[in-house]
């Protein structure tokens, strides 16, 4: 009997549990190894925050998905491999041998380059700390006069953010003080120029104040210190400042790329240990795209089927990824900004666009919560 470890229960291999749960594999144990029994979809993260979702309608039962598959549930996370002796230790003492393994673990949020903040700051990931840590975090905001609350990085993620803490406590009757603090010029760095600027009005309307090309040296409990000395108010940070590598695949033996990610080939397999395949933002993939849930999602299908093929023997397919990726950017109330390539869009349509996405997404992963 062959042995198909998935590790994480990322966005691709959701796609993997739901064609195991339409066509077994015979002649394989399949195990899912992942430290939470739920699966938190990032998408619909600040939708929870502002008060549009309950987090059950945010969360994929990644339990229910293995056992529908007839997968192995191992709640444990991924802490050491030995990519030559195709054995993976965990968190909990267990040890797993394998023939085929599959990476589907996401990033991390780096808080190391940023001295003081491991305790001035929250990262956003592990999502499920961030989700633990969201009353507090709100308390401060609440708290918050002359040092605000701080979200350091400019991207989709943190501006999403921003909109939704602010959304939750304007519906609560405060006038939250929060700023923005990313390294380039613009908010949502790369997208649509045209959206870029809509969005820093919209952030500008409501006080919620942007610091353009800032990159944070140090958080000290009052300010945020930029790399050339300047002082910005700020109590505490949520650090939304992007894709890190996760730090367990350093010592494996597998090829990284300089970041740290996992090199694969289009084939989704590791371009150093054939017996492993990666998929999502820990993967490095041979065309390079941005980490971001859309290519996680798209690399689910091809994955599914060259594990397959892999288990059975038979010739990889390969992913050529798309080169663009649709992003809908929420802005707090149900208001969203879209953009595809160098096109930029927004309304409520969009935001209903959004949510329509978002659920049928989840629905289609079994989620009963999201109506
Ligand atoms: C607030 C927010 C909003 C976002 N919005 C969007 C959006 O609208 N559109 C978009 O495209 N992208 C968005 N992103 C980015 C998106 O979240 C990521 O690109 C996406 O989650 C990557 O998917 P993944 O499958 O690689 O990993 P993840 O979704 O991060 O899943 C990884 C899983 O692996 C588990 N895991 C981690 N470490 C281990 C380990 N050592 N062992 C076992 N399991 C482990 C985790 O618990 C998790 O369940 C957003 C991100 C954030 C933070």
């Amino acid at each position: 009997m062959k042995r198909l470890i998935l590790l994480g229960g990322g966005h691709a291999h959701v796609h993997v549990l739901e064609a195991l749960a339409g066509r077994a594999l015979p002649g394989c144990e399949v195990v899912l190894v992942s430290p939470h029994a739920r699966q938190i979809y990032s998408g619909m993260l600040p939708g929870w925050i502002a008060g549009h979702y309950p987090i059950e309608a945010c969360a994929l039962d990644l339990a229910r998905l293995a056992a529908d598959a007839g997968v192995r549930f191992v709640q444990a996370a991924g802490e050491g491999l030995d990519a030559a002796g195709r054995a993976l230790a965990c968190n909990d003492g267990t040890q797993l041998d394998y023939d085929l393994l599959s990476i589907d673990t996401g990033s991390r949020t780096c808080f190391e380059a940023i001295a003081g903040a491991a305790e001035h700051a929250l990262p956003v990931r592990p999502i499920e700390c961030f989700v633990g840590a969201i009353e507090a975090l709100l308390s401060r905001c609440r708290e918050a006069r002359d040092n605000p609350v701080t979200i350091i990085g400019g991207g989709v993620a943190a501006v999403e953010l921003a909109f939704a803490i602010h959304h939750r406590l304007a519906g609560e009757g405060v006038s939250p003080v929060l700023s923005v603090i990313g390294d380039a010029g613009l908010p949502l760095d790369g997208l649509a120029r045209r959206l870029q600027w809509k969005c820093l009005q919209m952030l500008s309307e409501r006080g919620i104040q942007w610091h353009a090309g800032s990159r944070v040296a140090a958080l000290d409990g009052t300010h945020a210190v930029l790399s050339d000395g300047t002082r910005i108010p700020a109590g505490y940070a949520l650090l939304v400042t992007g894709a890190s590598a996760p730090l367990w695949p350093a010592g494996s033996g597998l090829a990284l790329d300089p970041e740290g990610f996992v090199r694969v080939a289009p084939t989704l397999q590791s371009v150093s240990h054939p017996g492993v395949f990666a998929a999502g933002d820990v993967a490095a993939y041979a065309d390079q795209r941005p980490k971001s849930g859309v290519f996680a999602v798209r690399a689910g299908p091809v994955l599914a089927d060259n594990l397959r093929r892999a288990v059975q023997g038979e010739p990889l397919a390969e992913w050529r990824p798309q080169r663009r990726a649709l992003y809908l950017v929420a802005t707090g109330g149900r208001y969203a900004l879209g953009a595809w390539g160098p096109l930029g869009w927004w309304g409520g349509w969009v935001w209903r666009w959004k949510d329509h996405i978002d659920r049928s997404f989840m629905r289609r992963f079994g989620n009963s919560h999201v109506g």
